[in-house]
């Protein structure tokens, strides 16, 4: 499946999530991710799978359910995918709902890319450091990606793009929640100068078990410093789209590999397919893995969790 949710978002409503590349592939192995340490490290844009499957997928999904965006987040870069430009004009020219794009942003020096999501919506680039030394620590990009030229193409597309750019910045204790840290970060975005700033903490299972969100005055530090944020260190609340299973452990296992499901929720699900003991049996099973992080219990499936 190309296609997952809708799933609630706690920037973009009801969000139908397309991944038009394959399992954690991605330009970066960011320390916080929640898909755990990436697979492939590449740069290369590749046409991964048929784009006309992709989009056909899109088209039925966002049909059948209630959608606010068609967002492409990918279960990893999704700029990575030569398909995008056109996989998002198709959805721009037939389906008469908003696009937005999750991206890391590390390929926007390249032109192509920039003029890949210039039909967009939004778009809502990551920007974790504003110094080689943190980005790298944090965000452990592939050796070919460079610091400056990610910052400048940032800028470019913003002069560029009519649409929303949100920057989305996460706080890792002792990363870049230092006062240093968050002033080089404040001059990296002001010179970009996005539509909005957002503020995230790593409120699910990160890659590295080490990685903790920074305190409360760590988050007020990066309010004061980075200004005119959106704070988003909340669980988000609502129901996902599960139109397209036909039984919870499926709905469980699928929704969990792209989006990790506190145990509530993975409950509620099972409740909602009326077939009670799912989660107990696939964690019996070994499909589902229960692990804790800020004293929450989630259940991820179990090639998501690593080792060491
Ligand atoms: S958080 Fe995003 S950019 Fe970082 S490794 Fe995961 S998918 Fe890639």
């Amino acid at each position: 499946m190309y296609t997952y949710g809708p799933v609630p978002s706690r920037r973009l409503g009801r969000s139908l999530g397309v991944s038009p590349i394959p399992p954690k592939t991605c330009s970066y192995s960011c320390v916080y991710c929640q898909l755990g340490r990436t697979d492939r490290l590449t740069c290369e844009r590749e046409s991964f799978f048929p784009r006309e499957d992709i989009f056909i997928e899109i088209v039925d999904r966002a049909a059948s359910s209630e959608v606010d965006f068609i967002t492409f987040v990918g279960d990893g870069e999704p700029t990575l995918s030569a398909d995008l430009g056109w996989l998002i004009r198709m959805c721009k020219n037939h389906i008469s709902k908003p696009t937005a794009v999750i991206t890391n942003g590390s390929l926007l020096h390249r032109q192509d890319v920039r003029t890949d999501l210039l039909s967009a919506d939004v778009v809502l680039p990551t920007l974790d450091a504003g110094s080689e030394e943190v980005f790298k620590r944090i965000n452990r990009p592939h050796g070919r990606i460079d610091f400056d030229a990610m910052i400048q193409g940032q800028k470019d597309f913003r002069r560029e793009f009519n649409g929303q750019m949100w920057t989305e910045v996460m706080l890792v204790h002792g990363l870049n929640d230092t006062e240093e840290a968050l002033r080089d970060i404040g001059s990296a975005v002001g010179s970009i100068n996005p539509d909005r700033i957002y503020i995230t903490t790593p409120i699910r299972p990160p890659a590295e078990s080490w990685v903790k969100p920074p305190p409360p005055d760590g988050i007020i530090r990066a309010q004061e410093i980075l200004k005119r944020t959106f704070t988003i260190a909340e669980d988000e609340s609502g129901e996902f789209g599960l139109e397209s299973f036909t039984d919870a452990g499926e709905a469980i296992l699928e929704i969990g590999s792209r989006h990790p499901l506190r145990e509530e929720q993975a409950v509620e699900i099972e409740r909602l397919f009326s077939q009670p003991g799912t989660v107990k049996r696939l964690m019996q099973e070994r499909e589902l893995v229960r692990i804790q992080h800020r004293k929450i219990d989630y259940l991820l499936p179990a090639r998501f969790v690593r080792s060491g």
